[in-house]
């Protein structure tokens, strides 16, 4: 940390904050220039409020020079995180493709996503069974039946499954039928519920909160990276801005940010990210050519009569179309 002190502060005041970095345990480096002191902070200390620095007499700004997150940044762990969900992998050097649809609604449903998922190169099954909606009116998700349902139709093709946990009480039953836990973005910064999924061994693909910073979405990875569970998948799905012609405002900007700050994989849903069929397939290009480590797409047999997010599920013939397109777009950024 770099604590700048105002031009001209008197020595008492620059006493006052040497005393008070001693006392949080800092080592002070004083170097003088023409006109102003500059205190060199040195010992790493993740949570440190820097405001207890900057209220001081005479201190005209604080600069951290390491992140609040410690397990989950680059300086920590210099390779890439590669996580193994079931027989697959996100973060290596092929793309990760997650798709199907947002809500399981019956087998019929979620076997012919399966079916063209995997026909296409998808290595994972997405579905909700337990759906965080924004209305307690809308469907809530077939809850353990559509679990059965999801595991099925994705170990008939060889898919891992990703699926949505809401609840802590729901973790035993999930951790039956899932590979990977998603967290939401309506709870990537709940942190007892991410201690809870810490705890577990199961990979996590966290959400990025609507108006969460990439700070405070690699701070809520470090707590399940605190807890001990090391395989933790990034997701952009758009934050609220103030454009209104596209549900979210797909944030790709995120991606190459995040891969220089963190370790972790990254993938990309610019379904939830546009919220809009005809947006998704350009965004997907895009997401890949950014450096994305795979997509999250919404994908349905016939998204008019879905019973939740149908108009920015795809249909069967656009998914190809995408798939196709980014297959081509992956080999340009050298990957597969
Ligand atoms: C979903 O993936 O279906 C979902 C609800 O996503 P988000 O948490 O990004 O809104
Ligand atoms: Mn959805």
């Amino acid at each position: 940390m770099v604590v700048v002190m105002e031009t001209g502060a008197v020595e008492p005041d620059i006493q006052g904050v040497i005393e008070r970095l001693n006392h949080f345990g800092f080592d002070v480096h004083r170097s003088s220039g023409e006109q102003q002191i500059v205190l060199g902070a040195i010992g790493v200390k993740p949570g440190f409020d820097t405001r207890h620095i900057s209220v001081l007499n005479g201190v005209a700004a604080v600069y951290r020079v390491t992140e609040p997150y410690k397990f989950a940044s680059r300086a920590w762990k210099t390779e890439n995180t590669v996580v193994q969900a079931g027989q697959h992998q996100v973060g290596g050097d092929a793309l990760a493709i997650m798709a199907g649809p947002c809500s399981v609604e019956s087998e019929e449903q979620i076997h012919a996503c399966a079916e063209l998922v995997a026909a296409q190169g998808a290595t994972f099954l997405r579905g909700g069974a337990f759906k965080p909606r924004s209305s307690p009116y809308s469907f809530q998700g077939m809850g353990k039946e559509g679990l059965v349902m999801l595991r099925e139709a994705a170990d008939a093709h060889n898919l891992a499954v990703v699926t949505e946990v809401m609840e802590p009480a729901q973790l035993d039953l999930i951790a039956q039928y899932t590979d990977v836990f998603q967290i939401g973005a309506r709870n990537m910064q709940n942190f007892s519920r991410l201690k809870e999924v810490g705890k577990t061994r199961i990979p996590v693909l966290l959400k990025r909160g609507m108006s969460a910073t990439v700070k405070e979405w690699l701070m809520s990875a470090e707590y399940l990276l605190a807890e001990g569970n090391a395989d933790v998948i990034l997701c952009e799905r758009g934050i609220r801005t103030f454009e209104d012609y596209t549900r979210n405002t797909l944030d790709l900007s995120a991606v190459p940010v995040v891969k220089a700050k963190s370790h972790l994989p990254i993938i990309v849903d610019p379904s939830h990210g546009t919220g809009i069929r005809n947006k998704v397939t350009p965004m997907a290009r895009a997401a890949v050519a950014a450096g994305a480590d795979g997509l999250m797409i919404e994908v349905h047999p016939d998204p008019d009569s879905a019973v939740s997010d149908g108009p920015q599920s795809l249909y069967f013939h656009q998914f190809e179309t995408l798939m196709e397109q980014v297959r081509a777009i992956a080999l340009v950024v050298g990957r597969s």
